[in-house]
């Protein structure tokens, strides 16, 4: 099998390692003989790997005391629905900072539980994030509702917005674990894994203490995160797999060196690709602001979204097994997703078939 290049943006690329390691434990977890897909998640086994799990997301994110960790079903999705079912009772109302497709999403959903403030004017043209001095805060909202980094537009915040006490809730599903966060300006931080850490089937969820016990009455247990944190996060059969991958991921970055190694690999990997885009005299075009593009999603057009030509670009990057470029359908042209398992000679190896393109193009 020849080796190919995976820039999906999701479900994106497993390291390598990781694979090795799954691979080995597959049917033999932990030296029980038996695989973790038939053993019970009330055995030690289980009990362990849910801790050890914990564990290295605490000491990753640098995660404080008075935050509590739970793996929850539902995806990323599921928490558009969980945040307001949790937090929205204290007023009724919250805030909802759209920059893209995703916060779009969850503040479509939020509206079912509460009232849901928009805090930029409504635009179909996602390509930054305004000055926080233009934004419409109520001080009475229960909460902020951000999306860090927007998959689709490649829209990522390089700062964290100052909410004036209002709790914080931040949609990390795309770049989680990609630099270190000060999780203390946070009150809720969620993503689903199948991006940057790990497989679909799990939402890491990392809540502070005192935002707990206000769920609305028609909160689903399932979604509700004091049901979940008193029940360790097995309240249900949690998905058990998809948790022993997210630990196999992290604890891969945290050999690798931790989240500072992760940050100076995704500046230094769409770097490479944001530099090719703005030495082609406009041949690639990025769309997004430059304090506002992602290190994890570059989404980028070629000519004036000249279709065909991409439609070009996407062959003859296959013909080279560099794969899962095409944008996404909501948007179209070109989408290169640098998560960090993809290597910096990977993106090399894309950069200098750009560069043969636009030569051979221009
Ligand atoms: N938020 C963001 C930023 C995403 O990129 C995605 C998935 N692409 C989601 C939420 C939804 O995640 P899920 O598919 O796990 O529900």
């Amino acid at each position: 099998m020849p080796k190919i290049h995976n820039f999906g943006a999701g479900p994106a690329k497993i390291p390598e390692e990781v694979y090795d390691i799954l691979k080995n434990e597959f049917n033999n977890f932990d030296g029980t003989g038996i695989s973790l897909l038939e053993t019970s998640h009330r055995s030690g086994t289980y009990l362990k790997l849910n801790k050890d799990v914990q564990d290295v997301v605490r000491r990753l994110l640098n995660v404080p005391d008075n935050y509590k960790i739970l793996f929850l079903s539902g995806g990323g999705q599921g928490q558009f629905a969980a945040v307001p079912l949790n937090l929205i009772s204290r007023t009724g109302t919250a805030d909802y900072v759209v920059t893209g497709a995703w916060s779009a999403k969850a503040a479509k959903e939020a509206k079912k539980y509460g009232k849901v403030n928009l805090v930029l004017p409504p635009t179909d043209r996602y390509d930054g994030i305004p000055d926080q001095s233009t934004w419409n805060l109520d001080p009475n909202a229960s909460y902020v509702h951000i999306c860090t980094n927007e998959t689709i537009h490649g829209v990522e915040f390089d700062f964290i917005p100052d909410t004036k006490g209002v709790p914080l809730v931040a949609d990390m599903s795309s770049n989680f674990m990609s630099k270190k966060v000060d999780v203390s300006k946070f009150g809720v931080i969620y993503g689903g894994a199948q991006k940057n850490i790990g497989t679909a089937g799990v939402a890491l969820v990392i809540v502070r203490e005192d935002l707990l016990n206000q769920a609305l009455p028609i909160c689903p247990s399932i979604l509700d995160w004091t049901v979940n944190a008193k029940a360790n996060s097995i309240l249900n059969t949690p998905p058990m797999f998809a948790i022993q991958v997210m630990g196999r991921v992290l604890q891969w970055i945290e050999r690798q060196g931790g989240l500072d190694k992760m940050a100076e690999m995704a500046t230094k990997k769409s770097s490479l690709i944001y530099d090719v885009i703005e030495q082609s005299n406009g041949f690639y075009y990025a769309p997004v602001a430059k304090n506002a593009r992602s290190k994890m999603n570059i989404p980028f057009r070629i000519g004036n979204a000249d279709e065909a030509l991409e439609k070009e670009f996407l062959k003859g990057a296959e013909a080279l097994n560099l794969i899962q470029l095409k944008g996404h359908r909501d948007v179209g042209g070109i989408r290169a997703s640098t998560y960090n398992a993809v290597t910096v000679e990977e993106v090399q190896t894309l950069v200098k078939y750009m560069k043969e393109f636009y030569q051979k193009h221009s």
